[in-house]
């Protein structure tokens, strides 16, 4: 904890609330399949004097001077990123993803224009076009949706008759509660037919990508990848944007970040983005992002075994859906709750087509991006699973949840959250 030495001393309020961070962190295990726990070096960036610097603009046309150290940093991010994701351009500075999709949609769209997008309910993300975002008072989204939630097969004819009809200028992939691979090379036809642009949202899968462990949707003809940096990507809380070829696209995402929508950029984020981007370069990355899908197949053999339902009919990438309510009557948001108390996070989820609303949906979400990151292999993995089923089966008896408590709290001290990964 040495690290807060000066909080510590200086305002005991905010240290508190940190250190209690901390500890949960430590005493716990993190399945949100959008957490990671990131390396020292990410967050020594971050903490890094780089925040005091305003650098509006891009490297080498600036508003301000004094630019050397920070157009060196962002040359690192931009150059690490583009080699990670075989992208000919990359933006770094978008402050979250919510902030990359809404530059992408203003860089590529005019108002009124149509994106054509996944259903909230089966898998999509708040950012692509949820009501309740101010997004949609600019452009119109429509959906596709999975043909079968039990084997997670999207519905490509529908999508290409909704297409047809509603003449989307983006044809937009990717994902947040979605368990199965996408059919890029559909995406990009469907694209292609009406005249949209492809573009994917990668934020829960691009350290998936990065690592070799799942496709890289520019080999199928992608235009355009919006992303964050801090889920399976393990650096800091931020958004990216690459661009597979077009020059002018490039451009046009360049200026939607700033000026068109952000001021000055996070130097001391882009600084750790950099630094993250080097660590997922170098090999041992691969191994991780291969390990986090053995991991969540380890998972998924222990709840087929106990007959629950998964959407998708299972997982083939880093998180799993499942139908709590429909396979043992536990209203996600109870089960979130129960497994809260004995030490495990993870959270309640509308299933496709929930007939429950989405404050207490069907479904919990979880995932093994943070757990990997911790060392669990398969057989830890299985484990935690078992915990899982075991707590929700009996989560009206207490001595026996704080039974099983106790053996979270026992795993955690035997695996400690590490602070380097290269
Ligand atoms: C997490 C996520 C986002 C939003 O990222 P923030 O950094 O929280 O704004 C956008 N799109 C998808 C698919 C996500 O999973």
């Amino acid at each position: 904890m040495n690290q807060y030495d000066a909080i510590k001393k200086q305002d005991e309020e905010v240290f508190s609330a940190i250190a209690g961070e901390e500890e949960r962190e430590a005493q716990g295990l993190e399945l949100i399949p959008s957490e990671n726990y990131v390396s020292r070096a990410v967050r020594e960036a971050q903490a890094s004097i780089l925040t005091n610097k305003y650098a509006e603009g891009y490297p080498g046309k600036r508003y301000y001077g004094g630019q050397e150290f920070t157009d060196a940093v962002e040359v690192l991010a931009i150059e690490r990123a583009k080699k990670l994701f075989n992208a000919k351009y990359a933006n770094v500075q978008a402050h979250s993803g919510a902030n990359a999709n809404i530059a992408m949609y203003f860089a590529l769209l005019q108002p009124g224009d149509t994106v054509l997008g996944m259903d909230l309910s089966h898998g999509g993300h708040l950012t692509h076009g949820h009501p309740v975002t101010y997004i949609t008072k600019f452009f119109n989204f429509v959906r596709y949706k999975m043909k079968d939630a039990d084997t997670g097969e999207i519905d490509y004819d529908d999508m290409l008759r909704v297409a047809k009809e509603a003449k989307p200028k983006i044809v937009l992939a990717g994902f947040s509660a979605y368990s199965r691979e996408l059919d890029y090379a559909k995406f990009v036809a469907i694209a292609r037919e009406v005249g949209a642009y492809a573009v994917i949202d990668i934020a829960h899968i691009a350290g998936l990508i990065a690592g070799g462990a799942a496709k890289n949707p520019f080999d199928y003809g992608f235009a355009v990848m919006t992303s964050t940096t801090h889920k399976t990507l393990r650096g800091p809380r931020g958004g990216l944007i690459l661009v597979r070829d077009s020059e002018e696209i490039a451009k046009k995402i360049d200026k939607a970040i700033f000026p068109g929508l952000q001021g000055g950029p996070l130097m001391h984020i882009i600084a750790a983005k950099a630094v993250a981007f080097g660590e997922a370069l170098d090999p041992s990355f691969k191994t991780y992002a291969e390990q986090i899908l053995l991991n969540a197949k380890a998972m998924e053999a222990v709840f087929r075994a106990h007959n629950i339902r998964m959407l998708g009919g299972g997982t083939s990438n880093h998180l799993i859906l499942a139908d709590v309510f429909g396979s043992l009557g536990i209203p996600g948001k109870e089960a979130e709750g129960v497994l809260d108390s004995v030490g495990i996070t993870l959270n309640k989820n509308v299933i496709a087509d929930d007939t429950r609303g989405a404050l207490d949906p069907s479904g919990i979400r979880f995932g093994t991006p943070a757990i990997t990151t911790r060392g669990f292999k398969e057989g830890e993995c299985a484990q935690v699973a078992e915990y899982m089923v075991d707590a929700l089966l009996h989560k009206d008896d207490a001595a026996h949840l704080s039974g099983i408590r106790a053996t979270i709290t026992e795993l955690c001290t035997r695996f400690p959250i590490p602070e380097t990964f290269v």
